[in-house]
């Protein structure tokens, strides 16, 4: 009988626990560990932040759906992980102690690194969990004149609620009969084929904030937040009305104690998950080093080969399954500016561009078709 612990009820942490469930036997037992028992759809919350859904639609309870999976839940902080004795400390939870394993699958995501950013706590808005995107939404319906900065932060990972943002707020504000006393800015740190990791797909973005008067600015480094500007390092400054910032993002906390991270704490993966130098243990989702954005598809393909290789490592065979770190997203435009961008990162490939309102209902499909087949 081995023990199995998942840590992180997130897309990662949720499909390894329920392919694990599907591809080990009874005797085996399964735990995912996560600080909350609600699983957030992140995708939706720029959809929740502009009024388009409600925040019940976008979450469910983790522990029921684990337990008709044959999956123990636990609600409780890691707070520590020793890789050599093979037990994770959790506490602040339903229970204390130490959790014995003989498998780990790691899925504790990122942490956000607002204090990089003077000022970001007091002066800007996120949307990066239910309650900041409804306190962004709150600021979206009392901006009538001005300038939106909607924009990335340096190590940010997640350019796609920016670009979404971006097209709703402009939608809304025509709705609204507002536009004309408005100018949206969507800000960057390095540039759009760089953030799409391709050259046709920033230029299908671009032409399609070109057609909603959206400005871009490349290759700005936000170091600063004052009341109304942001500023970098060397001082350059431009004016807002209302902020939006991904922050830049961390490794997990938890994730030095696997000893195997890079400068900002990303845990180093082979391509079958496994994590360098650790028996037994594999990464899934945005926790790993893997270089580009970080997205719920790779999360989920990531946590797939994760559990095939580990049930095969419990009955004893070599790894069966090689991750391929590949893009699949959709830009949701709000309509005819809808974008779906598949990329293979690791080739030269060039990526495929795909446009049309079709990709905006694909989007929620999407989402409907997790909740029937996750809740
Ligand atoms: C606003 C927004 C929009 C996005 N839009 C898209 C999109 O359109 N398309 C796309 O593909 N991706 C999108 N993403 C990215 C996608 O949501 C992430 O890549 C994905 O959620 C990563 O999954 P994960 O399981 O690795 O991490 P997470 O979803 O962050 O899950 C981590 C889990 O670990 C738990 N946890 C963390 N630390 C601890 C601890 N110490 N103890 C206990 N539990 C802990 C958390 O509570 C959570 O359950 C978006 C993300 C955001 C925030």
């Amino acid at each position: 009988m081995a023990r199995v612990l998942v840590l992180g009820g997130g897309f990662a942490g949720v499909v390894a626990a329920e392919r694990l469930a599907e591809q080990l036997s009874d005797e085996h037992q399964i735990t995912l560990v996560a600080r909350s028992r609600q699983f957030v759809f992140y995708p939706a919350l720029v959809r929740l932040a502009f009024g388009n859904c409600d925040k019940r639609d976008i979450s469910f309870d983790l522990r029921d759906t684990m337990l008709n999976r044959r999956v123990n839940f636990i609600e409780a902080e890691v707070a520590h992980i020793d890789p050599f004795e093979r037990k994770v400390s959790i506490a602040h939870g339903q229970v204390e102690g130490k959790l014995p394993y003989e498998y780990l699958i790691f899925a504790l995501g990122r942490r956000l690194a607002t204090e990089k950013i003077t000022g970001f706590y007091e002066h800007a808005h996120h949307l990066l969990n239910v309650d900041k995107a409804i306190a962004f939404g709150k600021a979206v319906e009392e901006f009538s004149d001005g300038r939106a900065i909607l924009g990335q932060c340096f190590g940010a990972r997640i350019p796609v609620p920016v670009y979404e943002s971006a097209f709703a707020l402009a939608r809304l504000l025509e709705e609204k009969g507002k536009r004309e006393r408005t100018r949206i800015t969507v800000i960057t740190p390095d540039t759009l084929e760089s953030e799409l990791r391709d050259a046709s797909a920033a230029a299908a973005l671009k032409k399609a904030f070109d057609t909603h008067q959206i400005d871009l600015v490349t290759n700005f480094r936000i170091a600063s937040v004052k009341q109304n500007s942001v500023f970098t390092h060397s001082g350059d400054a431009i004016d807002f009305n209302l902020l939006m910032l991904v922050p830049p993002f961390r490794g997990s906390s938890a994730a030095h104690y696997l000893g195997v991270t890079d400068d900002d704490g990303y845990i180093h993966v082979d391509s079958t998950m496994r994590v360098m130098g650790q028996e037994q243990i594999y990464a899934a989702g945005d926790c790993v080093a893997f270089s580009g954005p970080k997205m719920g598809y790779m999360a989920v393909r990531q946590a797939e080969v994760a559990a095939a290789n580990l049930a095969a490592a419990i009955e004893g065979h070599a790894p069966l399954s090689h991750y391929i770190h590949e893009m699949r997203v959709v830009i949701d435009g709000t309509g005819n500016d809808s974008l779906y961008l598949h990329k293979d990162i690791w080739t030269d490939e060039p990526a495929t561009v795909r446009q049309g309102r079709f990709w905006s209902w694909a989007k929620r499909a999407q989402q409907k078709y997790w909740e029937a087949t996750h809740s």
